[in-house]
């Protein structure tokens, strides 16, 4: 007998929460009379982690998914534009480079215009930075902002962007829009969840009595896992070894102009900073270690890094890197912080709910007990967070930096093998290993491996096809194009205002 899943329950009313029933909404209630009925079990009691002000571009694909109005977005969520993240101290003190989004110039003859660079780099001959490539780059280092352009003769077609928002008004955001498509919010504790004989979750037990079933349901109920590791046992594999940053500190302060249209993370004696610019304030953090620095001396860092006034008192986070083994168990889906998490330096963790959601949507059982679904979404999403995972390491392994315990920890660690294989292919012959579905594409590998002082013993041999004078050519005339194109654009604040109609509040 197939079961059917027509009474989805979600528990948890979060990012991670909010943002499935608004996808779900849209996707199951498109027919009318549809059967199926989406719950959503909030606690008011425990509120949400309320971080997460950073995204990548792939936030737009919701968006649109929704059909989501961008200036009605960025107006009720206090959101800016991000065109990528400035490193600095994080080769050594005093080095700065961007990773920005989008393409490091075009493809010529098979390969990215960076190869290209990069042959002329290791030849001994002068470039230009390798930001000069980054469309995106040149226009957040100018404080400037222009979306691409479909257009292949502007160089705007390389560019990249998403937001940095306010997470508590974002799940209001997504809320309103799915409880105007139907779905049902419950306010309740959940005390258990109550399973069936095959194991399987039957019904989530409030502490009033009420008792809620459903057909399936996903975990949004953050670290702690209530349904997917508490009652399903799946557990998680923690990766402190490798990424040993477990605690942070967030405090916001006052909005000053000019608004950064990109996030800023300063390497520190025991993780980083963020400095994440909203319309009216700035999101400020530390993300450390526990190991290397207590919560006190981490709050004296984050106020020696605060460039305005504090808004609040600092909240410390605790949290533990990793995934969980399996994500959909039975009845059950895990999404958000409850089926794993990253430290949020490249500002993954809300990516991989909409991209694990679609991915759940491309697995949609007929049949809830179909075992082949759930193992293929489980092996598909482990690995697109285990190639988050390695690119991430390579922000710490690969610095130079030596000067603390915390340093000398991370750069001296044991990578994967997997990320082994990657710095091999590049270190000796400047090949980039990325397949077409991993999230972060050779340029992004890139943009970091340059950023650490990478340069490869040998360039990718498809460069040494291409005559030295064409390349040469050519990057000399794209950089000046990228240049042109960001010094023409408008500035962040003007391209904000444009978008939502009115002047900002003042900063
Ligand atoms: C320091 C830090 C910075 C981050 N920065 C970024 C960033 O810049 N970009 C990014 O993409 N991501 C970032 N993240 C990750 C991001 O915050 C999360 O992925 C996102 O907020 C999703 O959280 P969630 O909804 O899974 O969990 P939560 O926000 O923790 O929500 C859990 C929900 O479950 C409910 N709940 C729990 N227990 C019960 C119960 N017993 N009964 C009923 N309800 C219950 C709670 O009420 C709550 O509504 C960051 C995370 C941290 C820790």
């Amino acid at each position: 007998m197939t079961r059917s899943a027509d009474h989805f329950v979600i528990l948890g009313g979060g990012t991670a929460g909010w943002m499935a029933a608004a996808c779900l909404s849209r996707l199951l209630f498109r027919v009318p009379g549809s059967p199926k009925r989406v719950t959503l079990v909030e606690s008011a009691e425990i509120a949400p982690i309320g971080v997460g002000e950073a995204t990548i571009p792939s936030i737009q694909d919701m968006l649109r998914y929704l059909n989501i109005d961008e200036a009605d977005f960025v107006s009720a969520t206090d959101a800016t534009y991000k065109l990528g993240i400035r490193f600095r101290d994080w080769r050594v003190a005093g080095s700065d480079f961007f990773h920005g989004f989008g393409e490091l110039g075009p493809t010529i003859e098979n390969l990215p215009l960076f190869q290209h660079w990069l042959s002329e780099k290791i030849a001994g001959r002068p470039v230009p930075p390798l930001e000069a490539l980054s469309m995106s780059a040149q226009l957040a280092l100018n404080n400037r902002f222009a979306k691409p352009k479909q257009d292949g003769n502007s160089p705007l077609f390389m560019a990249g962007y998403a937001y940095h928002f306010d997470a508590a008004k974002v799940a209001t955001y997504l809320r309103d829009y799915a409880e105007a498509k139907g779905v049902k919010r419950i306010e309740g504790h959940v005390a258990e969840v109550a399973l069936a004989v095959d194991g399987s979750v039957n019904s989530l037990r409030l502490t009033d009595g009420r008792d809620i079933t459903g057909d399936f349901f996903i975990d949004c109920s953050g670290f702690k896992g209530l349904i997917i590791e508490k009652a399903l046992g799946s557990p998680f594999e923690d990766w402190s070894h490798w990424l040993p940053c477990d605690r942070a500190v967030a405090l916001p302060s006052q909005s000053i102009a000019p608004l950064q249209p990109y996030t800023q993370v300063t390497a520190r004696d025991a993780g980083w900073t963020w400095r994440i610019p909203l319309q009216s304030r700035i999101g400020n953090g530390y993300v450390y270690a526990s190991r290397f620095c207590d919560a006190a001396q981490a709050e004296q860092t984050l106020r020696g890094a605060l460039e305005s006034q504090p808004l609040a008192e600092p909240r410390q986070i605790h949290f533990t890197p990793g995934r969980r083994r399996e994500a959909w168990v039975k009845n059950c889906l895990s999404l958000g912080l409850a089926s794993g998490f990253l430290e949020p330096l490249e500002s993954t963790s809300i990516h991989l709910i909409f991209a694990n959601l679609f991915r759940f949507f491309d697995h949609f059982p007929r049949d809830i007990d179909s075992a082949v679904l759930r193992q293929t979404y489980n092996d598909r999403s482990v690995r697109e967070i285990e190639e988050i995972r390695d690119f991430l390491i390579l922000h710490y392994w690969a610095s130079a930096r030596r000067d603390t315990p915390f340093w000398r920890y991370v750069t001296a660690m044991d990578i994967p093998d997997s990320l082994g294989a990657k710095l091999e292919a590049f270190r000796t012959q400047g090949k980039i290993l990325a397949d077409y579905y991993d999230l972060f594409k050779p340029a992004s590998w890139m943009a970091i491996y340059d950023g650490m002082g990478f340069t490869p013993k040998a360039p990718d041999p498809l460069a040494d096809l291409v005559p030295g004078d064409f390349s040469r050519r050519v990057l000399q005339n794209v950089t000046q194009g990228i240049r042109q194109a960001a010094l023409a654009a408008p500035p962040h604040e003007a391209s904000l205002a444009a978008l939502l109609r009115r002047p900002l509040s003042p900063v």
